[in-house]
């Protein structure tokens, strides 16, 4: 039984909208606070001594709540796992991969999502401190600052298909 309420529980607004994962053990109570609703179950079942409950996978708050979500940290890992650990020059997926400023540093280049890039060892040194024009080169895509359910995607493991609907992986 203790599993099973460790399980996770994908919570959406009140429009339906992915807010946050929760354990399936705090998504029972806010059923039984009247504070959401089930919107999709597990296909097993949690008992206690005293009662049964089929545990939800996909809960809906019944009140809108405002939230400012937090900033995923920008770090090498990271901006790697946004492009999949794919070289954003060459699209190689060989090698250690390095973080490569798209303006280097030394004219001005920012630490941002929209400045940093996976890159290949090979690509980063060919490029070194140039501009794209520069050195000649071209980015796979633009890089920018991942959605939140990139963070979903790619952070937590989905232990429900159901979810995808939801987080629009479909
Ligand atoms: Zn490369």
């Amino acid at each position: 039984m203790v599993g099973s309420l460790n399980r996770t529980c994908l919570v959406l607004n009140q429009n339906y909208e992915p807010l946050s994962i929760t354990q399936v053990k705090r998504a029972l109570c806010l059923i039984y606070l009247g504070k959401a609703e089930i919107v999709e179950q597990y296909g097993f079942g949690i008992h206690t001594v005293s009662n049964s409950f089929t545990a939800p996978s996909i809960l809906r708050l019944l009140y809108f709540i405002h939230i400012k979500r937090p900033n995923l940290p920008l770090t090498k890992r990271n901006i790697l796992k946004r492009d999949k650990y794919i070289c954003q020059y060459c699209g190689t997926k060989n090698g250690p991969m390095t973080t490569d400023h798209v303006i280097p540093k030394k004219l001005g280049g920012k630490d941002t999502w929209e400045n940093l890039v996976c890159a290949c060892v090979k690509c980063n040194n060919r490029k070194g401190e140039r501009t794209l024009e520069q050195a000649d080169m071209e980015l796979l895509r633009h890089p920018k600052r991942p959605h939140f359910f990139f963070i979903v995607h790619n952070l937590v493991r989905i232990p429900d298909p159901k979810w995808k609907q939801y987080l629009f992986l479909e």
